[in-house]
């Protein structure tokens, strides 16, 4: 049976840089599109042996800023794509776009290229807001935005949101979220500000104009409340979808599935072994240029990662974790994480419907907090239990906690 796989394309380019964005991206080099375009063809078409034997059932063009590279070498890239894997005929295909950089025309050819799903990065509703964040776009350019995606044929646009912002308020964050529904998005994301070493960002961090702790989780649960009354529903800590519209790329990513990304950047999660390219466009242009490689960093997961790995993914979801799956996965019972779950429950952080155990916004908000946690229980019981990670795999067929029940076989590019 075939099995699916998820493809990450990292389009690293980007107007110019945001104030607070801590991602890989590059500005004014748009001189290199056409070689950054031809590095991940190749890139793609030298991998490709590797992807026999999956069907690709999502694809995803992440950034940067994907929608400044342009119709025709997004599309080359996803033609070369479908020439060398096999890509399901209803493959989520997804991207990623900035307001300022989304035009009818280009949307048109994208739409009848296959892509169906556009993830806008909207922000915030508050154009002065949006100016000292450093974006380029105003809100009015964000609905035009998803007018154009309407108009064009996308019948699934998401919209990134950001609450925390300096001097924003409650009601502030109220009114960007309400315009943001408003603009009837399928699929909303809302992140807290978080500022990062290294970003212009960084001085502000001990500003009283930054909202404390406090005021960044009253505003999380606000945004809950809110989105689910409008029939938005919360399936991972920050994405919230209506009906059929949850996000099949980013589920990979926390249901601990496979992905191959391609592009500076890009992370990869194949057969065990996690892997990285080079965060630099250069240094990834050169190594698929030259043959000699584009992998920055490689490690392989097993055993009692992989189930440290199961817990700390699943539990950002609404899916959360089940003793029953945990046990048929990894051959062996997590007595003390539920324990301690049991013990969050009390303080309404966690739930358990069906036998399965979830966060409940409250727990979703001290996430961080209680994932250490469990992940030190889960740690702590394997010291004091029979090391059942030491012994050999139940030699069933099934999939055992030293892996997925087949070989890590996997050639990092
Ligand atoms: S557009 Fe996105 S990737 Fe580019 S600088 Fe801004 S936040 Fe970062």
């Amino acid at each position: 049976m075939e099995k699916k796989l998820g493809i990450y394309i990292h389009i690293p380019f980007c107007r110019s840089r945001c104030l607070y964005c801590d991602f890989y991206s590059a500005t004014g080099r748009d001189g290199d599109m056409a070689r950054y375009e031809a590095a991940l063809r190749r890139h793609i078409r030298e991998y490709s042996p590797q992807l026999d034997g999956y069907v690709i059932d999502t694809v995803y063009f992440g950034g940067g800023t994907p929608s400044r590279f342009g119709a025709p070498r997004l599309i080359a890239v996803l033609d070369e794509l479908k020439r060398r894997g096999h890509v399901s005929v209803d493959a989520e295909i997804t991207l990623e776009a900035n307001p300022e950089s989304v035009e009818k025309g280009e949307f048109l050819r994208l739409r009848r290229a296959g892509f169906n799903r556009v993830s806008l990065g909207v922000q915030s509703a508050d154009d002065k807001a949006l100016r000292g964040l450093g974006r380029v776009h105003s809100f009015r350019d964000a609905e035009i935005a998803v007018e154009t995606a309407r108009a064009s044929g996308f019948r699934n646009v998401g919209v990134d949101m950001m609450y925390g912002l300096p001097g924003q308020t409650a009601g502030d964050w109220s009114d960007s979220l309400l315009k943001a529904m408003a603009l009837g998005p399928d699929h909303i994301s809302c992140y807290g500000l978080k500022i990062e070493e290294g970003t212009p960002f960084y001085i502000f961090r001990d500003s009283p104009f930054i909202p404390d702790d406090d005021r960044q989780a009253d505003m999380y649960l606000y945004a809950v409340d809110a989105l689910s009354r409008f029939g938005y529903r919360q399936y991972e800590v920050s994405n919230f979808a209506r009906r059929g519209a949850v996000s099949r790329h980013n589920m990979k990513y926390w249901m601990g599935e496979e992905y191959i990304g391609f592009g500076a950047s890009a992370h990869s999660y194949i057969g065990s072994v996690r892997y990285a390219s080079f965060s630099d466009i250069d240094r990834y242009m050169d190594g698929v240029e030259s043959g000699g490689g584009v992998v920055e960093t490689r490690e392989e997961i097993a055993g009692f990662e992989l189930a440290a790995e199961y817990l700390m993914l699943r539990l950002r979801t609404s899916e959360g974790v089940s003793e029953e799956e945990y046990y048929s996965i990894y051959r062996c019972g997590m007595k003390r994480v539920l324990e301690l779950l049991a013990s969050y429950s009390e303080r309404g952080w966690a739930v358990n419907r069906g036998g399965r155990w979830r966060f409940t916004p409250e727990g979703f908000l001290l996430s961080n907090t209680l994932i250490g946690e469990i992940l030190d229980a889960h740690t702590r019981e394997r010291t004091e239990t029979v090391r059942p990670w030491q012994t050999a795999p139940p030699d069933d067929g099934q999939t055992t906690l030293f892996g997925r029940g087949r070989a890590v076989s996997a050639r990092v590019y």
